[in-house]
């Protein structure tokens, strides 16, 4: 374990992206998972699908039932455009990264403090101060009308506004952060499907394996239509 541990946090230290990089969080439940242990000293299998691929069976919510968790518009763009305030600036499937990284074009941390939203209606299954790689994180769980479970989870939140119960899509659920000032303000955004290893954890925020993760910009446009 200590050999993979080191291999882990090698790969994490020379991984770049535009933001900081997780460089401690790795949790035992993953460190000791054999399948996860053996995607870290394996390149990439070539059979992984597209970070943007979303499964027919998990595009059975309702149409507009998920919207954007940042910014005053349900739906802002990932580009550092003047459509709307805010951008991705560390996509899905880029650099290992396993959710989104969203930013206020301003830069910096003139996003600090701004509202973080429920992404859809759902229950709030985990809401804690997660580590110092996390800072504070909330998990919510959504169910579709045939019974089928996504989870969305938002990191590096300043506070926590609500820990428990059901939220409302567009319900404000904390204030983006920077993890106890690890980073920039900024939140880091991730979907999962129930098939998630990570499904009941916060999870290392940056994998080789995409199991279970899906892409959640692209998840949000594929349901409003
Ligand atoms: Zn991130």
């Amino acid at each position: 374990m200590r050999i993979w541990i080191s291999l882990a946090r090698t790969l994490l230290l020379t991984s770049c992206g535009s933001a900081p990089q997780f460089t401690k969080y790795i949790p035992e439940t993953l460190a000791s998972n054999k399948e996860n242990s053996n995607s870290a000293t394996q390149p990439p299998s070539p059979e992984q699908p597209s970070p943007k691929h979303i499964p027919e069976h998990l595009l059975v919510f309702p149409a507009s039932s998920f919207a954007s968790p940042v910014g005053e518009k349900e739906y802002v763009t990932e580009k550092r455009d003047r459509s709307d305030e805010w951008y991705n600036a560390l996509d899905f499937g880029e650099s290992r990264h396993l959710g989104e990284d969203w930013n206020k074009n301003s830069g910096g941390d003139t996003d600090c403090g701004e509202p973080v939203y429920a992404a859809a209606a759902g229950e709030i299954v985990l809401a804690e101060d997660a580590g110092p790689g996390w800072g504070n994180v909330v998990i919510i769980e959504h169910t579709a009308p045939n019974g089928t479970k996504l989870r969305t989870l938002y990191g590096h939140l300043t506070t926590i506004d609500r820990n428990e119960g059901t939220v409302a899509r567009r319900e404000k659920i904390g204030t983006i952060g920077n993890a106890n000032g690890r980073y920039k303000c900024h939140l880091h955004f991730e979907l999962r499907s129930a098939d998630s290893p990570l499904w009941s954890e916060p999870g290392p925020g940056y994998s080789d394996s995409r199991e279970g993760s899906l892409d959640p910009s692209e998840f949000i446009r594929k349901t409003r239509r």
